[in-house]
């Protein structure tokens, strides 16, 4: 860390996740590369420490999973960083894999013929015993029944979530970037012409030429002092007009784990699983006593860990009123209620035989947290004032670690056509994503 505060920098990055790092380490690597700069020209500054936010308690899933094309685009690029340096990253590449009922089928079928044309390793299977087949052969005693489509990513897997900020910190600080910890940003000058100025901040004032807003789940709060509007009118693509919907709305999400030997979790061959997403449509009956649970749609995600198997479930909307502070262990939303342990162990039991009573195993594992949604649930990435860039991810995000690298080119003056879908105007103009069929707001 630098010993004196600046009084003036040219970039000025509010965030120590893996936004804020991406973005400041791929800049630097531009910088020294076009010969404009170095990372000695970038600060990033986080109220408390690297990875306090949301990236260091994701659940690190890395997917390409997404019925969107402009996600999609989004994933492979990240994908291709994940891979780069899984050390660093502390990355796993065991793939991802999605089993769901025939409602669901469409998208995973237009998910695969993304993937068939961009050349991203995915196998597709289609039919009841077709799925029920490949889902044995991985696993022997697989039970699930009613799913009729699949598709598994050979590529994605997912990352040990701190670990992986670190890395990416480390990484910016080799190019000379300088990261202010415990240092708040309060408020900003706010120039005529809609420019910022001059960045307040716990630690002194500091004039920045530009300014990249990081800041996760906080966004509502920095968006407030940037004077954005916290209402908007949303137009859909057929032109029906929503007046004056929040635009930060807030989701929970549960996540936790039981304790297992880690390796009884492992394919027939013995290799550690892909990440494991299931949707259903069956009825789904408690581990614990056997009750109806929901014959409701209902998902679930899991992967081996380092002390069992983790994973989470649907979420729940919270809703435009809730607390983002205090965050991590202080935080209501970072521990997951017993209806979750009921729901997501019931879902595991549902799915193999191994897991049959797994309820008993259940730990309540300090791993869920709380996601900030745009008013379309899907990612803002743009110049909200002249010099200030937010990267709003609408809770996509851990996996996203690609975007770093398009915002620095943003920042250098380019045009950046993977995140051009991405732009606020989209809510006025109507040329919104698609939505998929998925029970899951980040789908
Ligand atoms: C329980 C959970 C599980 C998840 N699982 C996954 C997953 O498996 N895969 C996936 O892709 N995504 C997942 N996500 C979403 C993902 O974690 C986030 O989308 C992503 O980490 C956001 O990164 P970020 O860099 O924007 O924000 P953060 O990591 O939240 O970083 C923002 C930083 O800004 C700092 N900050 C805030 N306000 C200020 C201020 N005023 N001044 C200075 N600093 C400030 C904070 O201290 C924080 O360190 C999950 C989220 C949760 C909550």
């Amino acid at each position: 860390m630098a010993d004196q505060w600046p009084e003036s920098v040219t970039y000025c990055v509010v965030g120590a996740g893996i936004h804020g790092l991406s973005t400041a380490w791929h800049l630097a690597k531009e910088l020294r590369a076009r010969e404009q700069g170095t990372g000695d020209d970038i600060i990033v500054v986080d109220k408390e420490s690297i990875a306090s936010g949301a990236s260091g308690i994701a659940c690190g899933v890395v997917r390409n999973f997404y019925y969107q094309p402009a996600m999609g685009r989004v994933m492979k690029d990240s994908v291709e960083i994940w891979e780069s340096d899984p050390d660093a990253f502390a990355y796993l590449p065991v793939g991802y894999l999605a089993v769901a009922p025939e409602p669901q089928a469409a998208d995973l079928e237009a998910i695969h013929e993304r993937h068939e044309r961009t050349g991203y390793d995915a196998t597709l299977v289609r039919g009841e015993s077709r799925v029920f087949d490949y889902m044995q052969q991985l696993f022997p005693d697989w039970r699930a029944p009613g799913l009729t489509a699949l598709l598994h990513e050979h590529r994605g897997g997912f990352a040990f979530n701190a670990r992986a900020v670190y890395g990416l910190a480390d990484k910016a600080e080799v190019e000379g970037v300088r990261i202010w910890t415990g240092t708040i940003v309060e408020g900003f000058d706010i120039d005529p012409d809609g420019s910022v100025q001059t960045v307040h901040t716990s630690r002194g004032e500091v004039h920045a030429d530009q300014v990249v807003i990081a800041v996760g789940p906080w966004i509502e709060q920095l968006w407030t002092m940037l004077n954005l509007p916290n209402r908007i009118d949303v137009r859909e693509p057929d032109g029906t007009v929503h007046k004056n919907l929040e635009m930060w709305t807030y989701w929970q999400l549960q996540e936790g784990e039981i304790r297992v030997n880690p390796s009884d979790y492992a394919t027939a061959e013995g290799r550690m699983p892909p990440v494991l997403h299931v949707d259903s449509t069956e009825p789904l009956y408690s581990d614990r006593d056997g009750r109806l649970i929901t014959d409701e749609p209902w998902g679930i995600y899991f992967k081996r860990d380092r002390e069992g198997v983790q994973g989470g479930a649907v979420p729940i909307k919270i809703g435009p009123e809730a607390q983002v502070d205090p965050y991590g262990p202080e935080s209501p939303w970072y521990t997951a209620s017993d209806d979750f342990a009921d729901y997501w162990t019931a879902g595991l039991a549902h799915c193999m035989e191994r897991f049959e009573g797994c309820s008993l195993a259940y730990h309540k594992a300090p791993s869920g947290g709380i996601g900030c949604f745009s008013a379309d649930s899907f990612p803002v990435f743009d110049y909200m004032r002249p010099n200030v860039y937010v990267i709003a991810d609408s809770n996509h995000g851990y996996k996203m670690i690609g975007v770093g690298k398009e915002v620095a080119r943003v920042l250098l003056g380019e045009h950046s056509e993977v995140l051009h879908p991405f732009r606020f105007s989209r809510f006025a103009e109507g040329d919104l994503h698609p939505t998929s069929s998925s029970p899951f707001p980040w789908s």
